[in-house]
């Protein structure tokens, strides 16, 4: 199909000072998770971003010096002729599709801990990063930059961009954002100083202008020279001059940057998930930008869109569309409109589970993208499938996330799929966790599948179908799939272990499948919460919004624990806050009885009591196996059924987030019928890398 000719200004090309985007889809640096131990892997994962159309593919933050050092979470660096070669099959795999190969140099000051290199953080005036997650705690604090440090820094910046341009980057930015060293020089807080590099926006500025300067004689004759920087905390500093100081710091350093890459300032605001921040959230910071240079502005806000994204340009807010979430989600976006599919695009739902890889130190994992940081290792493409391996006939029972990307991907192979649901709807999990307050992008997961399913002329969808073993075995398919979820149980909590116990009994115990069902809830209510993720956070105001009078019970430190992960820790704690939700952490329930809550603390173990007329727990699920179970304990009848195998998939399996879910689903299908092989995956030894001619 032709393009629709309103997305026609989202193609056309642009100038980065001496090189020229393709087009306006420009995946702006975000983290892999694959540092340069995993080159071929990041390599590949970049590549098919390129190959799905995004004009410019930049890297993650890549240190320019041993004194930015992230580790152990997984950051990338230019060091060396080594790492040179590692980046290079990056650009050289990005080339291949006409794409611009950007990177982004990165020194992290006082914001990273130097745990493998030793080096005191570097920082303007010695004043640490105090942070309260775990992950970044240390007890290193920042060493104060003199003359000489300001020096060196300017000579890695330098070396760096040259290595940069030697293996084959387009752009090259300095990167002046989210804490790192350049924006401590920015901001106050973290810059004391007396000499010309404190004080006035112009002296605080300076650095920047220096780094700029200098990586422009380095590399700017064949390489366009990006700033990236947060202008959050800066907008809201009154300017002198100008409304503020973020106006100010952009009228200085104008038209010295090729490329103006604007964000905010932390990942929870610049990377804020779908259930607290719409799409377009960062344009009221960033919208000034363009009036003050000519030089093209890229920024991001999770556009999935087209109008969103053209009226973003038509409004003169940016120049380039910038995305790192909706390229994970679907890497073919551009392609995809650019071929008048859009319907076929498989929207970001906002979740933050990318970004959870990043803190979990492990390669990106996405929801709606099962393939992604598996196309080298596994050898998936999110757009080409295997041949089916066989002609066998699959029943897939359960049409949630799991069963319905696994019917979709068997069905995309070339399978004849049956896909039965005992529900009257399709999706499973997702149409009631869609429902709770925040969650209504998440059913993106299920438009998804079930559109592009329902056009697959060998699937067929069931509705109303519940399948007991008797119509498994009589269905006529050759590969059973079972896929049927799991269930919430009120079980206590072992804080000692750190296990589930008992079950809660009697009346006024609840799960959140009670909840979901709408069985009435009395206040007050306690939610008790050991899941740790959105469930319980979400089930707390979701009761509190209809009037009831809820205490949030957990046996963590903070509210829905494994948040502080996906960046939503924050939000949780101000929505429960706003709600009026009483908040009680690290204890445990000790004891459930009609009107009354014993709770314990976890260390201690000293009791109080609480009235209370409800218990919500969210805590424990176990797989709904009862037809697993029961077609393996007939196994003896599959061969004259014609049955060759039954397979559990996702949360009748094991279970976890929807990420998990879609993934186990997608792995049944992409492997069905595959050769056996020693290991799941291949391993990137981290070779071969290509010779690079020195200059
Ligand atoms: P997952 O996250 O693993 O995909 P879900 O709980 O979202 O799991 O979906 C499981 C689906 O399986 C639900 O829609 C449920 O109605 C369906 N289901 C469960 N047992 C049966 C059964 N015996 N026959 C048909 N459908 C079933
Ligand atoms: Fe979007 Fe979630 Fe995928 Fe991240 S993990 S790209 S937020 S769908």
């Amino acid at each position: 199909m032709p393009r629709d000719p309103r997305w026609d200004i989202l193609f056309e090309p642009v100038k980065i000072g001496p090189v020229t985007a393709p087009n306006r889809f420009y995946q702006v640096p975000h983290a892999s998770g694959m540092t340069n131990v995993l080159p071929q892997v990041r390599a590949a994962f970049r590549e098919v971003k390129a190959e799905g159309g995004w004009g410019v593919v930049c890297t993650g933050a890549v240190s320019i010096h041993p004194s930015s050092d992230d580790s152990p979470l997984p950051a990338a660096r230019l060091w060396d002729e080594h790492d040179v070669r590692a980046h290079a099959l990056m650009t050289e795999a990005v080339h291949r599709h006409g794409s611009l190969a950007g990177v982004e140099l990165w020194h992290g000051g006082a914001a990273t801990m130097n745990r493998s290199s030793r080096i005191p953080p570097l920082s303007p005036s010695g004043v640490g990063w105090m942070s309260t997650h775990v992950g970044f705690m240390s007890n290193q604090r920042a060493r104060a930059m003199n003359q000489d440090d300001i020096k060196a820094f300017l000579g890695w910046y330098r070396d760096a961009a040259i290595r940069a341009k030697r293996a084959g980057f387009d752009i090259v930015y300095v990167y002046a954002g989210m804490g790192y060293l350049l924006h401590e020089f920015l901001l106050p807080a973290y810059n004391r100083r007396e000499d010309a590099y404190g004080g006035s926006v112009k002296n605080r500025t300076r650095l920047i202008r220096e780094a700029l300067e200098t990586v422009k004689e380095a590399v700017g004759d064949t390489c366009g020279v990006a700033l990236r920087i947060s202008l959050d905390e800066l907008r809201q500093r009154p300017g002198t001059e100008l409304a503020t100081e973020a106006h100010e710091v952009v009228a200085e350093l104008g038209d010295l940057p090729d490329l103006w890459d604007v964000k905010l300032d932390s990942s929870p605001t610049d990377c804020g998930s779908s259930r607290f921040r719409p799409e377009g959230s960062h344009e009221p910071v960033i919208d000034f930008v363009k009036s003050l240079t000519s030089r093209p502005v890229v920024g991001v806000g999770r556009f999935t869109s087209p109008d969103a994204m053209v009226s973003q340009i038509r409004r003169g807010v940016l120049d380039l569309i910038g995305a790192a979430r909706p390229s994970i989600a679907d890497p073919f976006l551009p392609r995809k409109l650019d071929e008048g599919r859009e319907d076929e695009i498989r929207e970001c739902i906002g979740c933050n589970i990318c970004i959870s890889s990043w803190h979990d130190g492990v390669p990106v994992r996405c929801t709606q993208n099962p393939t992604i940081g598996e196309e080298w290792r596994r050898g998936w493409h999110p757009e080409r499938y295997e041949r089916a391996g066989s002609a066998d006939r699959v029943l897939v029972v359960g049409a949630g996330p799991a069963g319905l990307d696994c019917a979709l991907t068997l069905a995309r192979r070339g399978y004849e799929v049956a896909i039965a649901d005992k529900a009257h709807r399709a999706g499973g999990r997702i149409l009631d966790e869609a429902e709770l307050p925040g969650l209504n992008a998440w059913r993106r997961v299920l438009d998804y599948r079930l559109g592009a399913l329902v056009k697959l002329p060998n699937a067929q969808l069931y509705l109303d179908s519940e399948l007991g073993a008797d119509e498994v075995l009589g269905f006529g398919a050759e590969r059973v799939v079972i896929a049927t979820g799991c269930d919430w149980v009120p079980a206590a909590y072992d804080a000692r272990m750190e296990t589930p116990g008992e079950l809660f009994q009697g009346p006024g115990v609840f799960t959140p499948q009670d909840v979901f069902a709408g069985r009435p809830i009395q206040g007050p209510v306690a939610v008790f919460d050991y899941d740790n993720y959105y469930m319980g956070g979400c089930i707390a105001e979701r009761l509190a919004a209809q009037g009831l009078d809820v205490t949030y019970v957990t046996p963590a430190g903070f509210a829905s624990a494994w948040t502080i992960m996906n960046n939503e820790q924050p939000n949780v704690h101000m929505n429960l806050a706003r709600l009026g939700v009483e908040l009680i952490t690290r204890r445990s329930v000790a004891a459930y009885m009609p009107g009354l809550l014993v709770t314990e603390d976890i260390f201690t173990r000293a009791q109080a009591e609480l009235p209370c007329a409800s218990l919500v727990v969210v805590g424990h699920r176990r797989p709904r196996s009862a037809l697993y179970d029961a077609l393996v304990a007939r196994k003896g009848e599959w061969a004259e059924a014609g049955v060759r195998s039954v397979d559990r998939i996702g949360d009748a399996a094991a279970p976890g987030a929807l990420v998990h879910a879609v993934y186990s689903g997608h792995l049944y299908a992409r492997t069905l019928d595959a050769p056996a092989e020693a290991l799941p995956y291949r391993i990137d030894n981290g070779l071969p890398a290509p010779a690079v001619a020195a200059e």
